[in-house]
């Protein structure tokens, strides 16, 4: 079996940071599984598909392909169906409109699956938000990385277009909003498993972050 690392925690942490540069270290491949979210969630709007209706869903999931690629910078470009439609899922509507789907048990049983099954081909870097608690319990290490919910808000906030029409306190705002629905769903809340590494950045760099998570790797 591939080793599976995974990190979870709420939005805004710093995780596709860490993540990111994590898997750089290691040479481990990484896999967003947020974007895969807001992936079904875009494609799931475009094509109109009632949310309600869990035939109409099912089909639309059976049609789907999603695929993460690495890109020539270190990111990832996510593929829906031979379209790029990465630059369409990162906006603040699109954060809640994943949020929104990853309620539904049909969209996580389909990702369920699509994730296990790239753990299964090679060294990965999962992050998301049940990465440690239901897709890979036995995850060779398994990190929660959380911080103050000012700071998180501050770093979305900083990584924002400057047209974007948003101020600190919308985003904060939001961000409260996405992590109280995230919590609190019936399936697959955000929670930490109970044999994760606790992390608390909000006090500490990205390399700080990075290098407590190595001694643990290591160890
Ligand atoms: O990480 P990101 O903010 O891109 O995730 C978008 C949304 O997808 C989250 O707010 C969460 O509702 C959902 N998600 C999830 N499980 C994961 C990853 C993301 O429910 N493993």
């Amino acid at each position: 079996e591939p080793i599976v690392i995974t990190i979870d925690g709420p939005a805004g942490a710093g995780k596709t940071t860490i993540s990111r540069r994590l898997s750089d270290l290691l040479s481990y491949r990484y896999v967003d599984t947020g974007a895969l979210y807001r992936g079904v969630a875009l494609c799931a709007e475009k094509a109109c598909v009632d949310l309600t209706n869990e035939k109409e869903l099912s089909s639309f999931l059976q049609s789907l392909t999603l695929s993460l690629v690495r890109d020539a910078a270190g990111g990832l470009t996510l593929v829906a169906d031979g379209e790029d439609i990465t630059s369409l899922i990162r906006t603040p509507a699109m954060s809640m409109a994943a949020s929104k789907v990853a309620a539904l048990p049909l969209v996580r049983a389909w990702l369920l699956e699509v994730q296990r099954q790239l753990g299964r081909e090679k060294a990965v870097v999962f992050e998301g938000r049940d990465m440690g608690t239901v897709v890979f319990p036995e995850a060779d290490v398994k990190f929660f990385l959380t911080a103050d919910i000012s700071v998180r808000a501050r770093r979305r906030y900083a990584e924002l277009p400057e047209n974007s029409g948003q101020s600190l306190e919308d985003v904060l705002e939001d961000m409260k909003k996405r992590d109280d629905q995230d919590a609190g769903r019936d399936l697959a809340p955000l929670v930490a498993a109970s044999d994760a590494i606790y992390i608390d950045a909000s006090a500490f760099s990205i390399d700080e972050v990075l290098g407590q998570m190595m001694v643990h790797i290591r160890a």
